[in-house]
């Protein structure tokens, strides 16, 4: 008989897209899968019939908390309102289990999301294993390792961001990108990293959606300095079928117009779920790429300028001027979009998964990261792998255009094209029969069997 798994997802949409596509991955692996969920930004469960799926009662959180500005505090309120109500529905769910027929599988663990800290407590208070599963790559996990360094060596003071050089142990990380740098409070940024660290070491094992042929030495790192088990499993959006997990629509029209593109000529540009930039910003971003000349295409959500709800104002006279090679969206299917043989670009703002898809797709990239993790997941995109470019001063028009030509036209983005087709192919080798991730993987279903 098989055995049933719990999972929650963080509901945000970088957070959310991997769980559910760990939860597709062990279900093929023959779990079954519950997923338990907040009201605020819930899954479709259309999307998933395989699965089952729990709402969190009186879950439903107001969006405008969890902009890119409040990001930590809507984390910690999070992690406060959902313990009362996720107990409840987690020991109703235990003791149904318990009472159920013979056919109902046993539940072998609870598999969260890192940043869920509470429900390291819980499980613990419940006899029931937890694992964690961490939707940022390992490098930066092992940054957050690092903290206490550097909160010890005031970096995280007002005048951290003064000092010249980090602690040479996060190379090859700046001052600049060190994650609770860009964060409005770095100290109760700390905090919350501290729980995270604290709760993960605790777990009975922590999967990572990256693959160890991008990360060997992180890997080796984690193995030495933390004692959990470790399971780098990734890149999960190549296991699956394609993404149901959107939280927004996306816009599939798109796709027939990449299909009247030259190949290797689009550049695609989108700056995730969250990253939010301010007005000006925008009007140099719309006409950096408009004087580029290249062919584009644009996903646009609400809430991408600051002080925008709905659609962002594009400036006067751009969509004439980019009529002939532009096409704007407001949310693009974005794994086939980069599948897309007409893509020859990525210009991102770093999420991991939109790192990790770019990469594991053979794209080259156009780095404009903007907080958290995404600082760090840049500087790895530059300066190690070196399968993008980056605007290292405050961005421009002249420079973006400068840089979108470098990277789209010229023999520097050629060579990058070829770095970056490097890692697709060690990506797809990874999860192939007797890859590392492939392996990996066995290994966490024997690891949970053994519960
Ligand atoms: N995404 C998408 N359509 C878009 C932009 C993003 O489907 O127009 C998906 C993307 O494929 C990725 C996720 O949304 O899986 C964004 O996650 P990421 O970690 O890159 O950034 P975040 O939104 O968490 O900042």
């Amino acid at each position: 008989m098989g055995k049933r798994l719990l999972m929650f997802p963080l509901p945000f949409q970088g957070h959310h897209t991997p769980m559910l596509q760990l939860a597709e991955i062990l279900h093929s692996k023959g779990f079954s899968i519950s997923i338990i969920h907040t009201h605020f930004n819930s899954p479709n469960s259309a999307n998933h019939p395989q699965f089952s799926f729990y709402p969190i009662p009186n879950s439903l959180f107001k969006d405008e908390d969890c902009s890119a500005d409040h990001v930590v505090e809507f984390l910690n309120m999070l992690n406060k309102e959902c313990v009362l109500p996720f107990t409840d529905l987690l020991s109703q769910i235990l003791s149904e289990n318990n009472v159920a027929t013979e056919d109902e599988e046993p539940v072998a663990c609870l598999i969260t999301d890192a940043l869920w800290h509470f429900t390291q407590a819980l499980a613990d208070s419940f006899k029931l294993p937890r694992i964690v599963l961490r939707t940022s790559n390992l490098a930066s996990f092992l940054s957050f390792n690092s903290l206490y360094l550097l909160k010890e060596k005031g970096y995280l003071s007002a005048q951290g961001s003064q000092f010249e050089a980090p602690p040479p142990e996060l190379s090859p990380l700046k001052v600049k990108d060190i994650p609770l740098l860009c964060v409005s409070d770095p100290e109760a940024a700390y905090e919350l990293v501290s729980k995270l660290l604290e709760k993960t070491k605790a777990s009975r094992g922590v999967i990572f959606n990256s693959f160890e042929e991008l990360e060997p030495s992180s890997l080796a790192t984690f193995r030495k300095d933390i004692s959990v088990p470790i399971f780098v499993v990734g890149p999960f959006h190549k296991q699956v079928s394609a993404s149901s997990s959107s939280l927004l629509a996306q816009d599939s029209s798109c796709i027939s117009w990449l299909n009247s593109q030259s190949p290797k000529s689009v550049l695609y540009v989108s700056f995730g779920s969250i990253a939010a930039v301010n007005e000006a910003e925008f009007v140099e971003i719309a006409w950096g790429l408009a004087n580029s000349k290249q062919p584009f295409l644009w996903a646009i959500r609400p809430g991408l300028v600051r002080g925008h709800d709905g659609p962002a104002p594009l400036p006067n006279g751009f969509l004439d001027e980019v009529a002939d090679r532009g096409l704007v969206i407001t949310w693009a299917p974005q794994v086939e979009v980069l599948r897309h043989p007409a893509i020859g670009g990525f210009w991102t703002h770093n999420g991991w998964n939109s790192t990790l898809e770019s990469i594991s797709e053979g794209i080259p990239m156009f780095c404009l990261p903007c907080f958290a993790d995404q600082m760090a997941n840049a500087r790895y995109v530059t300066d190690l792998w070196r399968v993008g470019l980056r605007i290292e001063d405050e961005i421009n028009r002249k420079d973006i255009d400068k840089a979108i030509r470098r990277l789209m036209l010229e023999k520097e983005g050629r060579e990058i094209a070829e770095r970056v087709a490097c890692l697709k192919e060690k990506a797809d080798l990874c999860i192939a029969e007797g890859g590392s991730s492939y392996k990996s993987l066995d290994n966490l279903v024997a690891h949970i069997l053994s519960f």
